[in-house]
């Protein structure tokens, strides 16, 4: 394995702001794994996995921690009739994936389309977009176990996936995602039913292909980011507030047209974007060099030569506004370290 200290962490993630990481170990086996684990023990820090870093803010003074890189990238295909059994490996760039899959004309994935990311970390996440979500797929992953000190494999079920979160999120940094598989289709099976994308295809009379429903959802994302090699951003910054039945009643009797999400895990998933859209103006928030993208509020964004504290101010900021006008404590969907995380938390 590679071991590396003291590495800029702003090269390594998209927001391109924070400080170094104590050690960068790269590995590119399970028994490297296992070797960064003991690495990470003898020095006394914690071990801290990380795919493209595309959603995690770092703090500016750096995490005294030993981050690892998983460069293992194989991926393989195996065919029984329709049914299509992918097998991914942590380190694979998400996009590829979804990309090679759609070549093959395997259906299952393309409403995943240019997430930015690994399987590793999609996985842990449990990504979602545009009506579809990356546990649908998912048949198995292969795990580090960083409490046992051994590989195990987890079945579908065993990953308590629910909305952006998995077991392997929930015990964070316990289980380092090795290798997933997912099942996936020859069967033509569009998936159109986000509004985003029955409105693409509204006056479209044939089924769309699998390559058009990939290319659909590339080009209405483009409208929704800020360019990757000019800004930074981690994406979405916040989650999507799940709240109880008695405060979805109130919540409808003051924004009786709000769209809600029940969730089969239960409760009520409500649309940040809309409440600030339709409660709050927040557009020309700015703290420093971060400011919201004017297409989508929910995207902090942050100039060259942000710093994270930047970064972090204006999320205080907007959800200190949301509480004071709904009530609703909101939460980062981006991983924080350290002070920064209790600088968002202390409006709670
Ligand atoms: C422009 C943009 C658009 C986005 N759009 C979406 C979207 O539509 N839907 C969506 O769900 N997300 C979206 N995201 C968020 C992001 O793409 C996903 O969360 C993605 O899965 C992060 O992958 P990563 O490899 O960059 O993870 P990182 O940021 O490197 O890590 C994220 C978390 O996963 C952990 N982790 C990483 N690898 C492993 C591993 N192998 N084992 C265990 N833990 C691991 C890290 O420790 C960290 O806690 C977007 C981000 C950006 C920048």
């Amino acid at each position: 394995m590679e071991i590396l200290e003291n590495v800029p962490l702003s090269t390594l993630t998209t927001f391109h702001t924070g400080g170094p990481a104590r050690f960068l170990v790269t590995v590119k086996s399970e028994v490297e794994i296992s070797q960064a684990v003991e690495f990470a023990k003898e020095k006394g820090l914690p071990l801290i996995p990380i795919g493209a870093g595309s959603n995690m803010l770092i703090p500016d003074s750096g995490v005294d921690a030993v981050f690892l890189n998983i460069a293992m990238h194989d991926v393989s295909f195996t065919v029984n009739g329709a049914d299509i059994l992918c097998t991914a490996e942590a380190g694979v760039s998400w996009d590829s994936l979804v990309e090679q899959s759609v070549e093959r004309g395997f259906w299952g994935l393309e409403n995943l389309s240019s997430i930015p990311g690994t399987v590793g970390a999609g996985v842990v996440q449990n990504i979602g977009a545009y009506g579809s979500a990356l546990s649908e797929r998912v048949i198995a992953v292969d795990v580090y176990d960083t409490k046992q000190g051994k590989m195990q494999t987890l079945v579908s079920l065993e990953c308590e996936f629910g909305y952006r979160t998995s077991i392997f999120k929930k015990e964070v940094d316990r289980y380092i995602v090795v290798r997933v598989s997912f099942a996936l289709t020859t069967d033509a099976s569009p998936n159109l039913s986000y509004r985003d994308l029955k409105n693409y295809f509204a006056n479209v009379e044939s089924i769309p292909s699998l390559r058009e429903v990939r290319e659909a959802v590339i080009e209405i994302r483009k409208g929704k980011f800020p360019p990757l090699d000019l800004f930074g951003t981690a994406g979405s910054f916040f989650l999507n507030p799940i709240v109880n039945d008695e405060k979805t009643r109130e919540l409808s009797e003051m924004y009786p047209l709000m769209p809600l999400f029940p969730l089969p895990e239960g409760g009520v998933k409500l649309p940040l974007a809309w409440i600030f859209d339709h409660a709050l103006s927040l557009k020309k928030l700015r703290v420093g060099k971060a400011f919201l993208w004017e297409k989508q509020a929910l995207v902090i964004t942050a100039e060259p030569n942000s710093t994270s504290e930047d970064v972090v101010l204006l999320a205080s900021e907007v959800a200190r506004l949301v509480f004071e006008k709904t009530g609703i404590q909101i939460t980062p969907e981006v991983r924080l370290f350290g002070a920064e995380k209790k600088i968002v938390f202390k409006n709670k």
